[in-house]
């Protein structure tokens, strides 16, 4: 792997983007728990960031906790959107969640079936109802998925990816005081890293005990919680939360704030579902990875950068480019002003090799 795929394949954590560098001023209010950040949105409504010596990925997530949750407190019970990707992450959240409440998780909702929504989700036990679209339940009991992509490259390398960075870090920095920094969060990874190995195995699979096909609506007390499907896109059964009074949506990995893993998408549908995203009357996207967002032009934009891709790909492949070569050679430069995790020629090649797979299997050129 050259050391921009390897960037590509890490951006899914975004563990080699992250520079120690604090993220941007939140406009919300922040609750800080010992292993995440909680934003408040609207009244009981919360975005989960797990941080990582108390500062945030600037365009993901920590690749030891997984996904970023919206915490959506109600009367009498909480709602958590998305489990995270080991049992110690889930258990980390509903200890930080009791500094916001003293209520249960009653409900969780997986928005995909992808490990970092889902791979704690063998911590709640039959009293909590596990929501997600059906093939969602399929996907987990089907795809083994702990051997297979997304998991097998995003987490188990991402931690000695960040080690490997550090180190270098460390022995290209001059300033004494920035170089003692360094070698405490190389030390600090060192020490998760090794924790995160116990936890990836302490890993069991489980899938949702309820499942729905279209729509389905939770109803706590005054507050209607809306599960959407609104087609194929991110992976084939997205659900996207919303809020309608509060005008807000959690959108999973369907739309984030920056690029999404394209490993399991259905491509030219994910253009026409962001355009129902678009459609419901939000004022605030909460995503699975990176921050939130209001404006709809961003969605606008990823839809753009999802028929560009889609063009450039088909052409390289129309001129028998291996899936490998084009993205490498794909150039989608001219999107990183919307997506600035775009920094150089090429596309992160698991995404690429699906969209190859997506054109054998719909013969689309
Ligand atoms: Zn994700």
């Amino acid at each position: 792997m050259t050391s921009r795929s390897i960037a590509f394949a890490f951006s899914f954590c975004a563990s080699l983007l992250w520079t120690g560098v604090a993220q941007a001023q939140t406009p919300y209010p922040v609750v800080r728990g010992k292993y995440y950040k909680f934003e408040k949105i609207a009244d009981g409504v919360y975005y989960a960031s797990p941080e990582f010596n108390g500062t945030a990925f600037p365009f993901g997530s920590n690749p030891f906790f997984g996904a970023n949750l919206v915490v959506i407190v109600n009367p009498d019970d909480v709602v958590l959107v998305d489990s995270p990707t080991t049992p110690r992450a889930a258990h980390a959240i509903l200890a930080d969640i009791k500094r916001l409440t003293s209520k249960p998780v009653r409900t969780v909702v997986n928005t995909h079936w992808h490990y970092d929504h889902t791979d704690a989700n063998s911590v709640f036990g039959p009293e909590v109802q596990i929501i997600a679209h059906d093939y969602v339940r399929q996907a987990i009991e089907k795809f083994d998925i702990l051997n297979n992509e997304p998991f097998r490259s995003s987490t188990r390398n991402a931690p000695q990816a960040m080690i490997d960075r550090f180190t270098r870090q460390v022995a290209a920095e001059k300033d004494p005081s920035r170089k003692a920094a360094l070698e405490k969060n190389l030390a600090d990874t060192k020490v998760a890293a090794k924790e995160f190995a116990g936890d990836i195995k302490a890993i069991k699979p489980t899938p949702p005990n309820v499942t729905y096909s279209e729509k389905l609506v939770l109803h706590r007390g005054g507050r209607e919680i809306q599960l959407l499907f609104l087609g194929r896109g991110h992976t084939g059964g997205d659900t996207v939360v919303f809020l309608p009074k509060e005008r807000i949506v959690a959108t999973g990995d369907l739309m984030e704030s920056r690029l999404a893993y394209m490993g399991s998408a259905f491509f030219d549908e994910w253009i026409a579902t962001l355009g129902a995203l678009n459609r419901l009357d939000w004022a605030v996207t909460l995503p699975g990875h990176g921050v939130p967002f209001t404006s709809k032009g961003l969605v606008t934009a990823y839809q753009s950068y999802l028929r560009d891709v889609m063009a450039q790909v088909a052409k390289l492949r129309a001129q028998g480019v291996s899936a490998d070569d084009a993205a490498k050679r794909v150039d989608l430069r001219s999107h990183a002003k919307d997506f600035p995790d775009i920094e150089a020629v090429g596309a992160e090649v698991r995404g690429i090799r699906r969209l190859y797979a997506w054109m054998d299997e719909t013969g689309r050129k």
